[in-house]
């Protein structure tokens, strides 16, 4: 037993120090995590904020500086676009099942990488929520990108608006380009597909108005969230 304390002793400086590293590394993990949270360049609104480190963490020898709290996205001031009176009067649909028109948020001038605006708004639902047609019209093209993954643009009747609907899931089953639907059918299922953050699937919607030759890829955008509110 006396040989063993013996044989013990020399370790406990050493434990301790080792605490002490392990100690300050969590710190520095814990501020590099929360410290750099702008990865995503079409990542939705943040609806908690950041969780405050753990409060079992010892404290340093020096303090370490508190992580930032991520700054709200940049707004682009921009002169707000009286909506085009025949689009006012459409009554179009939230294209998410179960959204109300007062659970939008306006993020049309936020933002994103490379100097873009994000020129649409991000509807917040559980994958695999239908999304419906905000107003009748055709399937004019199913397209896949790096940024919206997959995507459905839609005209509107008089072919004047471009829908466009992305980070899809998947599309309803049966439907193709070219198809004509209602007001409200389910053409597709929201996901996080594209650049959106796999932990917040939502409904990229943008609403454009086409050009004079009407190419399904080109357009002027209306911001959706005045159009969508009663
Ligand atoms: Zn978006």
């Amino acid at each position: 037993m006396t040989g063993e304390k013996k044989k013990g002793s020399w370790k406990v400086p050493f434990a301790g120090l080792a605490g002490f590293a392990l100690g300050a590394a969590t710190v520095l993990l814990i501020v590099a995590l929360y410290g750099n949270d702008h990865g995503n360049e079409d990542a939705p609104q943040p609806v908690a904020s950041v969780p405050p480190p753990a409060a079992s963490v010892p404290p340093p020898a020096v303090p370490a500086p508190a992580p930032a709290p991520a700054p709200p996205p940049a707004r682009i001031p921009r002169t707000p676009q009286a909506i085009p009176g025949d689009l006012a009067q459409r009554d179009l649909l939230v294209p998410v099942q179960g959204i109300r028109p007062e659970d939008l948020q306006d993020t049309f001038d936020d933002a994103r990488s490379e100097g873009r605006i994000h020129d649409a708004i991000d509807i917040m639902a559980p994958l695999n929520t239908p999304v419906l047609a905000s107003e009748a019209g055709r399937i004019v093209k199913f397209f896949t990108s790096k940024q919206g993954g997959l995507t459905i643009y839609q005209y509107d009747p008089t072919e004047t608006y471009c829908y466009y609907y992305a980070h899809l899931d998947s599309y309803a089953p049966g439907l193709k380009e070219g198809d004509t639907v209602a007001r409200g059918q389910v053409i597709g299922y929201v996901g996080a597909t594209g650049n959106a953050s796999p932990e917040g699937p939502h409904l990229h919607f943008a609403i454009n108005r086409l050009k004079p030759d009407k190419k399904w890829y080109e357009g002027d955008p209306i911001n959706p969230y005045p159009v969508l509110q009663p």
